[in-house]
């Protein structure tokens, strides 16, 4: 059986999807922390098991009979907690007998002062010597592309504080797919995959992309750091999550999100690209 956590998730639930193309549903378990999230997941016929990270013993439950993990990385924010979570995650992998972990890692973890859960996650892995798989995802460029693209269209204007930074960022659905790919291939074990845009692109491209699709022009202003924090708490964001973007974009802005491997393409054959996902949000 293939054992798919967080598959109530945005990219948990893709992965399934991904997977029923591949695997009949029978060999395919989604484990959820509330089985009441899990409608949708029942109603694609395959089996869903209650796991959550926190309780032991609920993931000793939900890891039964399995053979391949794609162990989801924990959304809390809070750190000290998801290194306590994913402890659990891989004991109760190990005991249940797991042969094959695929973990949601960060892209070039090693080098990311924030990403120090996943390296540590990574580690815990190794230690169990159960094969595995890092799939160092890449920022998800549904953080950047959404529909609220529309009114940048309508102001003729993207405002942010990432200059000419460009963004290696990719779709979830090709992130899960590579996670599909992995869990039903093989040749896959003890590999650390960086899953991110052979394309990275810059607001500039992106205000482009918006004009060509939309048929209006659409430029992109650089504007500062506090600046961007204001537009964005103004347009109805809350505050804290108004400073992270900013700080995204500085990020964008020093380069740290632009490098790039062929990881991704390798694995599943192509990209999704940017262009393409603009027409998707316009359109949704
Ligand atoms: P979602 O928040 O949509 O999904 C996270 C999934 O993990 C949900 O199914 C959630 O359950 C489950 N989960 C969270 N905590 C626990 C827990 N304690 N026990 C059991 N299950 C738990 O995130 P995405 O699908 O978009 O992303 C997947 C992961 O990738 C995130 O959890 C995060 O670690 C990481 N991430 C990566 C980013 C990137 O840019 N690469 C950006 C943001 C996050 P429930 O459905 O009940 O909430």
């Amino acid at each position: 059986k293939l054992i798919v956590t967080g598959a109530t998730g945005q990219l948990g639930g893709l992965v399934v999807r991904h997977l029923l193309r591949k695997v009949p549903a029978s060999h395919i378990v989604g484990v959820a922390r509330h089985l009441e999230k899990a409608s949708a997941l029942m109603e694609l016929g395959i089996e869903v098991r209650q796991g959550e990270y926190r309780d032991p013993e609920s993931l000793s439950h939900a890891f039964a009979d399995g053979t391949k993990l794609l162990f989801i990385s924990s959304s809390e924010q809070d750190d000290p907690s998801r290194v306590v979570q994913h402890a659990h995650v891989v004991k109760a992998a190990r005991d249940a007998g797991i042969k094959h972990i695929a973990y949601t890692s960060f892209a070039f973890a090693e080098d990311n002062p924030l990403a120090l859960v996943h390296l540590t996650t990574e580690h815990a892995i190794r230690t169990t010597t159960i094969p595995y798989t890092f799939l160092r995802n890449g920022g998800y460029a549904e953080f950047f592309i959404h529909s609220s693209l529309k009114a940048n269209v309508e102001n003729g204007t993207i405002f942010t504080n990432a200059g000419q930074g460009k963004v290696n960022a990719v779709s979830r659905s090709d992130l899960a797919l590579a996670a599909a790919t992995v869990l039903t291939e093989e040749g896959h074990k003890n590999k650390e995959y960086n899953l991110v845009s052979c394309h990275p692109w810059s607001f500039d491209d992106l205000a482009e992309a918006l004009s060509e699709i939309a048929g209006k022009s659409v430029v992109h202003r650089s504007v500062s750091f506090e600046e961007e924090k204001s537009l964005l708490v103004r347009s109805g964001m809350p505050e804290a999550y108004a400073e992270r973007t900013a700080y995204v974009y500085t990020a964008i802005a020093e380069g740290k999100m632009a490098r790039t491997t062929d990881d991704l393409v390798k694995l599943i054959g192509y990209e999704t690209p940017m262009k393409e996902l603009v027409g998707k949000a316009l359109q949704g």
